[in-house]
């Protein structure tokens, strides 16, 4: 490369008048330096950590064509408009268009105008591809949800392997740069190695996302069912999402939502095409608010306004909870994560991991090692429903980071719940299991500690007169089993399926005589079933700064909310994004985010150099929709 390289004051004016931002946020600067001066690298940044604009202002920057490699070929086509509507030309070649716009697409990418060209992996292993990027002058190869490539991510794509087939086989090797959400050590290494990373400089910011309020019920299915029909209907005017695991279940909670006046609708994998597809833009347009759906729905939405995300099932890892809980609060505002689980949630997710084969390809011993870091993974995610202390501690430290975070909010830090000894409970468990020679299940375990009258009690087992009868009669069955369920997990108790799933000791059992074994259980304190969901006196609250139901709590971090007056500026200039985005036939969020109408709000700019500064304006949107802005802002002011 012979012209001068552009540098990081180059890459702040652009994000200034492309972008409209004032600052790099932690973790984009390294990235970006290293591209721009022709490294490779890799940013982990979690979902909403501005993983885009990494590969993005060098797109701007650098000489030639910046080729995104993206799995996702629903969300190009708005990845364009994006990109197109602050400025920068981009264009998509996917399978879902017409040959002719194909054909069209690929002109423009070759024709010098074209700064970021998005395509689908699978598309760089045809023979047509690599001819046509051979002849392009390519700045920069870009890989989004770069965890693709490892079979120890969530979301292995095979094409993704092709990546560095197709890297070689270009004449003049780009730079390359790959991002992800996936932390772990094991999927980093398996991107540097299987796409051909050459001493990428690696950037991980930190995981914590302080504008999310983690929050952990247990409760039965019952139970989750009313907490999330309150949550929603209280929250008329917020977008949300609700993870369900089973399709069923997506589908029969939409319909209950709707039956109660919430416009929902439901995504999974198992509906034709063009209903997801529809089912998705209604979400993303802000037609239908809450989206149900399973965890097919979201890889790559950019919805930025997302108020909560919640999980009426436990995911089967921290990674998967982690960034479909992301998806919330893109826009930096207040926004609530929150996890319902039950104990069938463990057993089911286990019994998940026993059936899974794999894939063919595998021979039993790498089943075996797959199922084994499945099970370790499962562990990490019960342990985040279980544990007493801060739940963002727990995810950074999760993600191996080490230090102490200050909690920004989380249902544990607000002590909603009481820790409980259970110590005697759990040694008496350990008995019984012993008395009857660990041949029962553990709902007869619980009969028998609580000393039961019933029938079989009696019978020729003669389990009336085990020494553990009765022990625990004083002690609420519920609470037999919780303590039961725990020990299972914790490994003092293991669960045998045969015919009957029965009870038997775990690898630790034999820590619970020893004189200083100690178990405790958490024991949520609030009143789930009769909960509004949105209340906060019971609740602590998100503190969230989304504008609905004002009576909640706010929090140090949290933005303040809107007051009256702002709140209705607020209003018309929604109103305005609404018309300006149904127009164009795009996503409202591409018009103006809601950080972008909130900065508004409390600027009240008047001028053009005024509404430059407002948060999310460049200079495109400066020109598009400055003046339509500004009057709605000078007429409401006229009017007060
Ligand atoms: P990711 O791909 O990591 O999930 P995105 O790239 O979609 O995240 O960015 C999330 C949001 O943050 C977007 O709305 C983006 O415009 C915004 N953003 C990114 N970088 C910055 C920045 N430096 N300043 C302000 N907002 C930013």
């Amino acid at each position: 490369m012979v012209e001068t390289m552009a540098d990081m004051n180059d890459a702040r004016a652009a994000l200034r008048q492309y972008f409209g931002y004032d600052g790099f946020r932690p973790g984009q600067e390294p990235l970006i330096d290293a591209i721009l001066q022709g490294r490779d690298a890799l940013g982990v940044m979690p979902t909403g950590a501005g993983k885009s604009i990494c590969y993005q202002i060098p797109a701007v920057l650098m000489h030639g064509v910046t080729i995104v490699i993206s799995p996702l070929v629903s969300l190009m086509a708005d990845q364009v408009a994006g990109l197109e509507g602050n400025g920068i030309h981009a264009v998509c070649v996917n399978s879902t268009q017409t040959p002719e716009e194909q054909s069209l697409a690929l002109a423009e990418a070759r024709s010098g105008r074209c700064k970021v060209m998005y395509v689908a992996p699978e598309r760089l292993d045809t023979q047509r591809f690599v001819e046509f990027a051979s002849s392009l002058d390519i700045a920069l190869v870009a890989i989004d949800e770069a965890h693709c490539v490892s079979q120890w991510g969530q979301d292995f794509r095979p094409a993704y392997l092709g990546i560095g087939d197709f890297l070689n086989r270009l004449p003049d090797r780009p730079v390359v740069a790959a991002f992800t959400a996936t932390a772990t050590e094991r999927v980093r290494r398996d991107i540097v190695n299987l796409v051909g990373l050459h001493d990428p400089q690696i950037s991980v910011t930190g995981f914590d996302r302080t504008n999310l309020y983690f929050d952990v019920i247990k409760a039965v299915p019952t139970v989750k069912r009313q907490w999330i029909e309150r949550y929603v209907t209280a929250r008329p005017d917020e977008s949300g999402i609700i993870y369900c695991a089973t399709r069923k279940e997506t589908e029969s909670l939409a319909a209950d939502l709707r039956a109660h006046g919430v416009k929902a609708v439901c995504y999974h994998a198992g509906m034709p095409p063009e209903e997801r597809h529809a089912a998705q833009r209604a979400f993303v347009n802000d037609e239908a608010p809450v989206v149900v759906a399973t965890n097919a729905f979201g890889m790559g939405i950019d919805k930025s306004n997302v108020r909560y995300v919640i999980h009426h099932n436990m995911p089967d890892s921290i990674e998967a909870y982690y960034q479909e809980a992301g998806r919330a609060g893109r826009d930096g505002l207040a926004s609530r994560c929150t996890l319902l689980w039950s104990d069938g949630d463990i057993a089911t997710r286990r019994r998940f991991i026993e059936m899974e084969n794999g894939n063919e390809r595998l021979t039993d011993e790498e089943a075996q090692a797959v199922r084994n870091r499945r099970r370790v993974l499962l562990d990490g995610m019960i342990g985040y429903c279980r544990t007493t202390s801060c739940l963002h501690q727990y995810i950074t430290s999760y993600f191996g980071e080490t230090g102490t975070v200050k909690c920004s909010g989380c249902s544990n830090c607000d002590g909603e719940f009481e820790t409980i000894d259970v110590t005697d409970i759990a040694r008496a468990v350990s008995r019984c299991v012993h008395d009857v020679n660990q041949r029962l299940g553990a709902g007869k375990i619980v009969q028998v500690l609580r000393g039961s009258d019933a029938q079989e009690m009696h019978d020729w087992r003669h389990l009336d007169s085990v020494p553990t009868y009765g022990m625990l009669r004083d002690v609420p069955a519920a609470r037999v089993r919780d303590v039961i369920s725990q020990m299972t997990s914790d490994g003092y108790l293991a669960v045998a399926e045969g015919k009957y799933a029965v009870v038997v000791f775990g690898p630790r059992a034999a820590e619970t005589v020893a004189p200083d074994f100690t178990m405790t259980i958490k024991q949520v304190s609030r009143p789930v079933a009769e909960n509004d969901g949105g209340d906060g006196a019971t609740y602590g609250g998100s503190g969230n700064g989304s504008g609905a139901a004002g009576s909640r709590r706010s929090r140090g971090s949290v933005p303040a909310e809107l007051d009256g007056e702002d709140a209705d500026l607020f209003v018309r200039l929604r109103e305005l994004r609404t018309e300006i985005a149904r127009a164009a036939g795009v996503p409202p969020y591409i018009v103006f985010g809601d950080k972008t109408l909130r900065d508004m709000c409390v600027r009240r700019p008047h001028t053009d150099d005024d509404f430059l500064e407002v948060n999310g304006v460049g200079q495109k949107k400066l020109d598009q929709y400055g003046e339509r802005f500004l009057a709605v802002i000078r007429d409401f002011e006229e009017g007060e």
